[in-house]
This record gives structure tokens, C-alpha cells and sequence, in this order.
């Protein structure tokens, strides 16, 4: 089971601290939104997962992290300043505006049961509506003196392609991964963190002879099918790939497969994976008429690097073609938040949620619990283990005592943090069985399962589980 409306996950949010509506004292700034203590552990574990997963774990990959603001050069080379547009409609009697190609999402503002357009209101032609967010550079205002906000983060990728190859003597194929923040002025934000202004991306761009550029492409998609199944906990039966249609790729596709996962909202792009062939490189390269270049890229005046590599054997420079897995983090985190989502009805009739999320995600462990808050023992002993679980470095754990044991493991469960320790009189050897003393009770977040374990072996037990 999982969410089956939006409405759960947003009202979990806030009550919980995952997510709040960005500026919300001042009545919030649309397509924004701030991740709170947990969203923001939620979030780095899912970083912490794909960095682990397409970098530490490969032989084949380096990071980056390059700035969100770049010369604005860039990206008319890259050909966003043209192309990176949506359709823009006006309704002329209530003047709205949307998104051409997504009214059917849109209930009309006077009539939320119609769309717009089926409504009385006669939209406008369609008109191109540039997504980057301008902003000005330095201290005096000049209409020269401004840069885009990056509205993919890939460009700073192939800008350093040189810089990388040069300081690591790599050799093809290799790639470089980044995740960093990117904004689009999107027409209609909507929708909780699925469609923002500002959000991040977990973007590689994997650099490859062309001729092998097909079967990496196919490489990296089953291998991120893998990354969202295997390791976030996806099901498979939610996810689905859409092979996005010859008329609708973007200017630099040869191929692009989407990875759909079914949202709340209905089967929507989680990450998109996109043969962008030798375009960007050729794009952005000096001496473009020297070098073979298979891409339709507008003549460069302005780049002073060749953005290509010496291909030994040939004894030539080529301009790799790359493969691009781009990921949003935060409709991953929504993606994770909607899979783990459950509401489980118990034996006695309570109702309990529950997220059910992989431990490597989840924001908080191991929560240390005394079965009685006024015995000073039963507190001191409680308080020591999770010192000594958080001294380990290795796990975020908490002590809490403001409620009865009962509560506090709902509490626990709707957060999803996997383990509940709790120090009870056994543990202090108080009760009659000798051979409890100085274990504890480990409760199970999905199954509720609970375990006696000694103290001593507290740290390996956890620590082989949270993998
Ligand atoms: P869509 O068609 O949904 O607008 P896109 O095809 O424009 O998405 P890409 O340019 O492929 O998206 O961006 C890569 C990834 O970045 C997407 O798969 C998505 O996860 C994320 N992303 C893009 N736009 C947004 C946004 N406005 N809010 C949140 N995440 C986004």
C-alpha cells in the first residue's frame, strides 16, 4: 500500500516537519518550498544514496560542483536562450495564464470543475515563454550585466569537460556527476514539490566514443530502474519508461527515456535519461570547423577551449557524445515519501501510520526510549546508549521521553525510523529474570516485532541492519 492522495503526504509533511511552503509568514512565494529537520535528512540520505551509487561505487565517474550562476554565454551556446521555452496561453476573460500543452491538468479559476478553455474564457495563441530566471551581476544596472539562475545543472558539467579530463587523465568512456539546485520559472507551479521553481537535480553526464553512445544509454537505464527500485524501495510495479516521442525531444536529443513513477497526482517524470550525442561539447568547443561534429550546434564565436579528446589510436580529436541520467531530488523524495506512506489498521482496532522506508533513508534510526521517564536508572541508561550510538558517527539517534512508550512508537512509526530501543526494569535487573539484565527491547518499525538484545552487541546489531 501506499499514499493514494497528495493530501497525505503534504498534511504528513507539515505536521512533522518534512516540508513547509517557502515564506510562509509572509503568505509563501509560489513553486517554493523549505525542508524541515526531517525533509532535510530525508533529502541528504537520498543524495548520500545516488552519490554513493553512480560515484564510490563505479570505477568510471568523477563529481563536480560548479555554480549556479555562469556567464551568460553559456547558455546561448547551449541553445536554452532559444529553445528552453514552454507554451504560454492567456485567458482573455479571467486573465490566468497556463501552460498550453497542460491545461487538462488545470481546473479553470472561476470554474475549478472545467479546464481552461472549456470553460467561457477563450484562451490566447500560444506563445513562447522563456523558463530562466534573469538576475543582475554587480553593483550598477546595466542591460548587459546579467546572468541566468542555471536551469539544468549540466551546463557546468561541459563547460569544465576540459578542466576534468586535463586534472584526472581520464580516458573515455568516464563521466562526472553533480547535484546542485536549478530553477525554471514554470507558468503553473503545482502540485507540492513535483513541479517547483527552485529545486535540485542529481544530474551525470557520461562521456563515451560515439558508436557506444546506444548501448551506455541503455546501460544507465536499466541501472537507474535499478537505483530507485533496489536501493530508494520503489516498487516496480510503479514504475514504468516512456519512450519520449521523435516531436517532442528536446533540442539536443537524439533519444530520451523517462523513468514515470505513479505519484498521487497520476504516472508522472521522476528522471529523465537522454542521448544528447556530441551537441553540448560541440556546442561550447573552439575551432568547431576543425573537428568532426554530427550535432546541428550554431557557429561559436566566443568559447576559448576545445571541449574535445584526443583519441590516441585514431591519433585525432573527437567530440564525445554523452549520455544523460537527470534526476530531480525532490520529486524523488516524493516519489519515496508516496511508496513508503501506509496506514495500517492494527489487531485492536487502532490505526496507526506508518513510512516504511528503506533504513538508509530514513531521517532518524534508532530512537532510545525509557519505559519510565521518572525512574532516574531506567533515564540514565537510556540517555548513555543513545551517547554511545551517536558517538559511533554512524547513525542519527534520539532519546525521547515526552509521551508513554505506546505514543511514542507512533510517533516514531510516522517519521519511519526503523528501530525503537527501549530500557525498561529488566534491563536494570530489577525484575525477576536474572539473564535480562543489561538487555533492551528493539522494536521492529514495520513488523512491530520486538527482540531482546544485550546492550553489548547493541551497536553491530543496528549498524548491519541500517544498510
Ligand atoms: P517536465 O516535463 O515534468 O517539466 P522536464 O522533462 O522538463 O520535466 P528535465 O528537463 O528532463 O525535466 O529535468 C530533469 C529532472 O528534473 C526531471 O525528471 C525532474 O525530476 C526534475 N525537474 C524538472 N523540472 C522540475 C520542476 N519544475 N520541479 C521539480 N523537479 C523538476
Amino acid at each position: 500500500m501506499a499514499a493514494e492522495t497528495l493530501d497525505q503526504i503534504v498534511s504528513l509533511c507539515k505536521r512533522r516537519g518534512f516540508l513547509f511552503p517557502g515564506s510562509e509568514v509572509y503568505g509563501g512565494l509560489q513553486g517554493t518550498f523549505d525542508y524541515g529537520p526531517l525533509g532535510v535528512e530525508l533529502k541528504n540520505n537520498l543524495k548520500r544514496l545516488w552519490w554513493q551509487h553512480n560515484v564510490y561505487e563505479r570505477d568510471d565517474m568523477e563529481g563536480l560542483d560548479a555554480s549556479i550562476l555562469m556567464n551568460k554565454l553559456v547558455w546561448k551556446y547551449s541553445g536554452h536562450e532559444e529553445t528552453f521555452v514552454d507554451p504560454l496561453v492567456d485567458c482573455k476573460t479571467c486573465k490566468a495564464r497556463f501552460r498550453a500543452d497542460r491545461l487538462g491538468d488545470m481546473p479553470c479559476p472561476k470554474n475549478p470543475k472545467k479546464h481552461p478553455g472549456e470553460c467561457e474564457g477563450e484562451l490566447t495563441e500560444p506563445r513562447p515563454f522563456n523558463m530562466m530566471f534573469k538576475t543582475q551581476v554587480g553593483p550598477i544596472p546595466d542591460p548587459e550585466s546579467f546572468a541566468y539562475l542555471r536551469p539544468e545543472t549540466a551546463q557546468g558539467i561541459f563547460v569544465n569537460f576540459a578542466n576534468v579530463l586535463d586534472s584526472t587523465n581520464r580516458k573515455l568512456p568516464f563521466g562526472i556527476a553533480q547535484i546542485g539546485k536549478a530553477f525554471r520559472n514554470e507558468i503553473t507551479p503545482r502540485n507540492f514539490v513535483f513541479r517547483v521553481r527552485e529545486f535540485e537535480q542529481m544530474e551525470i553526464e557520461f562521456f563515451c566514443h560515439p558508436g557506444e553512445d546506444e548501448a551506455t544509454h541503455e546501460a544507465f537505464i536499466q541501472d537507474h530502474v535499478r537505483f530507485w527500485t533496489e536501493r530508494c524501495g520503489l516498487s516496480p510495479e510503479r514504475l514504468t519508461l516512456y519512450e519520449v516521442p521523435k516531436d517532442e525531444l528536446a533540442h539536443y536529443s537524439k533519444r530520451t527515456v523517462d523513468i514515470m513513477y505513479r505519484f498521487p497526482i497520476g504516472v508522472e517524470e521522476l528522471e529523465g535519461i537522454a542521448n544528447r550525442t556530441d551537441y553540448d561539447l560541440g556546442s561550447h568547443t573552439r575551432d568547431q570547423e576543425k573537428i568532426e561534429i554530427t550535432a546541428a550546434v550554431q557557429p561559436n564565436a566566443h568559447s576559448t577551449q576545445r571541449l574535445t579528446y584526443f583519441d590516441q589510436p585514431n591519433k585525432k580529436h573527437i567530440v564525445p557524445f554523452v549520455i544523460e541520467p537527470s534526476a530531480g531530488v525532490d520529486r524523488g523524495v516524493l516519489a519515496i515519501l508516496t511508496e513508503a506512506y501506509n496506514e495500517e489498521t492494527l489487531e485492536n482496532g487502532d490505526t496507526r501510520v506508518v513510512l516504511k522506508l528503506k533504513p538508509a533513508l530514513a531521517p532518524i534510526k534508532v530512537a532510545v526510549l525509557p519505559l519510565k521517564k521518572n525512574e532516574p536508572a531506567i533515564v540514565e541508561v537510556a540517555k548513555s546508549i543513545k551517547n554511545s550510538l551517536q558517538a559511533t558517527g554512524l547513525m542519527r539517534a534520539v532519546y525521547d521521553d515526552t509521551a508513554g512508550i505506546g505514543k511514542l512508537y507512533r510517533r516514531q512509526d510516522e517519521i519511519g525510523t526503523p528501530f525503537c530501543i527501549t530500557v525498561d526494569f529488566d534491563t536494570l535487573g530489577r525484575e525477576g529474570d536474572a539473564a535480562l539484565k543489561d538487555t533492551v527491547t528493539v522494536r521492529h518499525r514495520d513488523t512491530m516485532m520486538q527482540e531482546r538484545i544485550a546492550i553489548s552487541q547493541l551497536k553491530s546489531y543496528l549498524l548491519e541492519r541500517l544498510v
